[in-house]
């Protein structure tokens, strides 16, 4: 037997239903679903997705099984018609179809219609016989042609409708509505001249061929620009293909008791449980979102400004618009989400075109999902799959004022959501300067960021750059810090002699107001109001339906107690990730951290060090105080030492000035300090090892810190000592054992004692490959493995992440893989993090806790892997803490651990 391609709907034969959208895309699996249920639906099939996979692989042909199958399908169609006589391609009595795309993932609009396909000079003649409308009958046939030329025959609409304006004009006309059969009888003609201008060939007019051109339009546009950038923007595999749909027509432009229209059965912006919508009378298939008139609403609650002096559908169709409130009350409780419906009214008698999962804003979103659960449509893990992490990290941000008026400019990647308005500065210290002296809010412009601007990028309200992409510095720095940004708006020319800014033809200066919409990537002249979001009600209600559900625990990367702060209050359950180098780089501390650098003994650097405790040890009481009661991961020093040195001549001239020594001295030892590769240098564990000194004042203040919040405010923490960029047990052991002496001695100076734990960074593939003996008691006897996925997959790749920004972008756009500092590799990264988990719990037992506080923590597809492979925790910054605990909650939902 062959191979079946072609699938019918309709009374006699309904096969497929709504949950083969990958066979027969969503349109025509749902078409099939809503004849099942009943509902008026004008029959049709539909040809699969697999057809277009193979119209891709063979130059663009068909199965030989297709032809046979499709005319069969049409007698089918006819057999379902049988009461009204039509026919395809008949001369007295047409049957009309249009031809329609749907994928499998709903991309509205992206792809190509054909609407009345089927008329010529003759079927026209019929369908005048059988409607009794001339008018009607010229007015299909000129949107068919319209259509046709456009879709299939690549005859731009502009010359159309060019001609239509003319005709309009010669007879003083301002409405389509107001043509007469005669006016457009003579565009018919005047649309198939164009036609053979254009295309040097006259309009099809055989039925069957119109019919085959339009299938392999529709195909074809599967690959058109807007497709493949649609695909691109939602991550939509080009793989899947689009089905498409030839269905029986029927007419919303039959007269006053016809209308077409679409609506929403909750409202898709703010989620509240209302029916929604538009329509037009005597109108066809996309007139309501063409702008040629002002659709009408459908009900009073669909009222807006521009259309509240119009008639609603329930006045001027009443049966029909009652119909369509049963009808719509029974696809929401069948599909059990919000739909977004496409209707058509021929002489009074309602059908429905399309029904789908309605798209929806992200406050939407959560209150449909909190709703539907007291509806009980849906119970609580199903909520929790109903919202995005991308639509969480929208919600949680302030967004425009959907009443203020914005006067748009230009438009950006939309890189770290968020509405903000602030004045333009270009430079990082200018943003400096004038949020701390003048207490101004800026925008930092820049055509791309680097490392230098972080302390501007810091104070900025938000960030805007000419070039780079969604994974460019700015994009990723601004979206750990939690701040808007606008990235790769190639739109804007920045002048930095003059200090302004064009776009357009319009001129900005430093210190003019900007706004920008990280969401959606606009930038805005001037300031415009924001609203912030309302984080107690249904999100709140939500989120604790997610941490019910989850399984994962989501800790937070925090330096500072105010990031601590930040981080508990979106729900993080201790600090996975807290860096102390941070601290060093303090303008107070910093000479002293340079004198414990330079010293020549160890003597002098315990000196220093001495001035650096007490300081460390304030740091650590603060963070601790605010994550009482919760973990808290404390990597000791990890960066090279000459980090903390002056680059430029000048300033170690001014350092060596201000210690007392001669330059000459200063400057060899930074020479000695010198590397080629400090990545891979002496840094982490490996100055423990040079210096114990410096690891053992670090353990001393966090123990000092646990033990004076205990005998204060008997308050407890459970600090976890972490070493990072252990290669080899041995190292592990070393630094492990003269910090348990000093912990003792702490121990005994306070007469009291604290849980601590000791275990390291994975960072490095052989500790991946040695991590039973890292963990095992007898040698480096780790509590606990914190994955450092930055490091481990730098050094996996062998590939540096603040060198590879140039040429990955170019990596993914040859598919050859993306970037792996966004998403965690599952394949190479992550097989050495799997066999890390194996080989320490198999030494240590189950128990022993596994994290990862790389940036990939708080990635949605990365919590997903971290939860397969049976970590513990996840550890981001904290305004991700919220999407990550999501993300961890949709996991669990997804997948039990391995
Ligand atoms: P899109 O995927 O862009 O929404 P559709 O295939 O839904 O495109 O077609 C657009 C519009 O054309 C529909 O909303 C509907 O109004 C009209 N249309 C499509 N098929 C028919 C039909 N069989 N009869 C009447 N109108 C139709
Ligand atoms: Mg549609
Ligand atoms: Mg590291």
């Amino acid at each position: 037997m062959s191979k079946k391609f072609v699938f019918s709907f309709g009374k006699n034969q309904c096969e497929g239903d709504g949950s083969q959208k990958y066979l027969l895309g969503g349109k025509g699996a749902n078409l099939a679903d809503m004849v099942k249920l009943g509902l008026p639906v004008p029959p049709g099939f539909t040809i699969s997705t697999e057809v277009c996979t193979y119209f891709y692989q063979n130059g663009k042909s068909y199965p030989s099984e297709l032809k046979s199958q499709v005319e069969s399908c049409i007698k089918n169609l006819e057999k379902d018609l049988a009461d009204t006589g039509m026919k395809f391609g008949d001369r007295k009595n047409p049957l009309l179809v249009s031809v329609r795309s749907g994928a499998p993932v709903s991309m509205p609009g992206m792809m190509d219609t054909v609407l009345n396909l089927g008329l010529n000079d003759e079927t026209v003649q019929g369908l005048i016989e059988q409607s009794k409308d001339s008018r009607f009958a010229y007015d299909s046939y000129r949107r068919f042609i319209m259509m046709y030329s456009d879709v299939v025959l690549n005859v731009n609409t502009s010359y159309f409708e060019t001609a239509l304006e003319h005709k309009k004009a010669d007879l003083g006309l301002d409405l389509d509505t107001e043509l007469t059969d005669d006016h457009w009888k003579s565009l018919v003609k005047e649309f198939k001249s164009i036609v053979v201008e254009q295309t040097g060939k006259t309009f099809p007019e055989d039925p069957m061929e119109q019919l085959w051109g339009a299938i392999g339009a529709v195909f074809s546009s599967w690959m058109n620009p807007r497709a493949n950038t649609y695909r691109k923007i939602n991550n939509i595999p080009e793989h899947i293909g689009t089905a498409v749909t030839v269905q029986a027509m029927v007419y919303g432009n039959m007269g006053d008791d016809c209308a077409t229209g679409v609506a929403f059965t909750r409202d898709p912006s703010t989620g509240e449980k209302k029916f929604f919508g538009e329509f037009l009378v005597n109108a066809q298939g996309e007139d309501v979102v063409a702008g040629i008139r002002t659709p009408q609403p459908i009900n009073e609650e669909s009222f807006n400004d521009q259309n509240k002096h119009l008639p609603t559908l329930a006045k001027v169709l009443p049966i029909a618009y009652q119909e369509l409130v049963a009808l719509y009350q029974k696809l929401e409780s069948h599909y059990r989400d919000m739909q977004d419906v496409e209707f058509t009214i021929q002489k009074g008698k309602l059908f429905m075109l399309q029904t789908r999962n309605g798209k929806r804003t992200a406050a939407a979103a959560v209150k449909i999902a909190v709703d539907m659960v007291k509806e009980t449509l849906i119970d609580k893990k199903e909520a929790v799959m109903r919202v995005t992490p991308e639509q969480l990290d929208q919600f949680l941000h302030p967004r425009l004022d959907p009443k203020a008026k914005k006067d748009l400019l230009a438009k950006g990647l939309p890189a770290s959501p968020g509405a903000v308005s602030g004045k333009i500065v270009f430079d990082p210290d200018t943003a400096e300067t004038w949020v701390k002296e003048k207490k101004e809010k800026v925008i930092l412009v820049r055509i791309e960021t680097s490392p230098e601007d972080i302390h501007g990028m810091h104070v900025a309200e938000g960030i805007l750059t000419a070039r780079g992409g969604m994974t460019s510095h700015a994009a990723v720095v601004a979206r750990g810090m939690g701040k808007t940004c606008v990235a790769g708006c190639a739109a804007i020319k920045i002048l930095m002699e003059q200090r302004k800014m064009v776009i357009g033809n319009r001129e900005f200066q430093e210190g003019d107001w900007l706004t920008l919409e990280g969401s959606s990537g606009e930038v805005i002249a001037g300031k415009v109001d924001t609203v912030t979001p309302d984080i107690t009600g249904s999100f709140h209600e939500f989120m604790e339906w997610v941490d019910d559900v989850r399984k994962l625990k989501v800790r937070t990367n925090a330096d500072t107690p105010a990031d601590a702060k930040v981080a508990r209050k979106f729900g993080a359950e201790g600090i996975g990730l807290c860096r102390t180098e941070h601290m060093f780089f303090d303008p107070e501390r910093i000479e002293a951290v340079r004198q414990m650098i330079l010293s020549d003994s160890r003597a002098e650097r315990e000196k220093a060090l001495a001035k650096i405790l007490p300081m460390q040890r304030k740091d650590f009481f603060e963070i601790f105080q605010e994550m009482r009661g919760l973990p808290v991961t404390i990597r000791l020093l990890d960066p090279p030492l000459h980090e903390f040195l002056p680059h430029d001549e000048k300033d170690v001239r001014a350092l060596a000035k201000e210690m007392d020594v001669p330059y000459e001295q200063l400057y060899r030892r930074k020479e000695t300090l010198h590397e080629f590769n400090p990545m891979l240098g002496h840094r982490g564990c490996r100055l423990g090892i040079s210096f114990p000194e410096i690891y053992r004042m670090q353990v001393r203040a966090i123990v000092e810190a646990a033990c004076e919040l205990k005998k204060k405010l008997n308050q407890d923490v459970e600090p976890e000592i972490m070493i990072p960029l252990i290669a080899d047990w041995k190292e592990l052991q070393y630094i492990r054992t003269y910090c348990e002496e000093e912990i003792q001695k702490v121990f005994q100076e306070h007469n009291v004692k604290v849980p601590y734990s000791i275990g390291t960074m994975i960072e490095l593939p052989r500790a991946a490959l040695t991590a039973d003996q890292i963990a095992a008691s007898e040698k480096g006897n780790a509590e606990f493995f914190s994955f450092g996925t930055n490091d481990l997959t730098q050094t996996t790749f062998g590939l540096s992440r603040d060198d590879s920004a140039s040429f990955l972008g170019t990596y993914s756009e040859k598919k050859i893989f993306p970037d792996p500092f966004v998403s965690i590799d599952e394949d190479g990264v992550g097989e050495l993090m799997k066999l890390a988990v194996q080989k320490g719990k198999g030494v240590r037992g189950s128990s022993m806790k596994m994290g990862i506080c790389g940036e990939q923590g708080g990635e949605p597809r990365s919590v997903h892997f971290c939860h397969k492979i049976g970590l513990d925790y996840v550890s981001c910054s904290p305004y991700r803490v919220p999407i990550a605990r999501l993300a961890a909650a949709q996991a669990s939902v997804k997948n039990k651990a391995l």
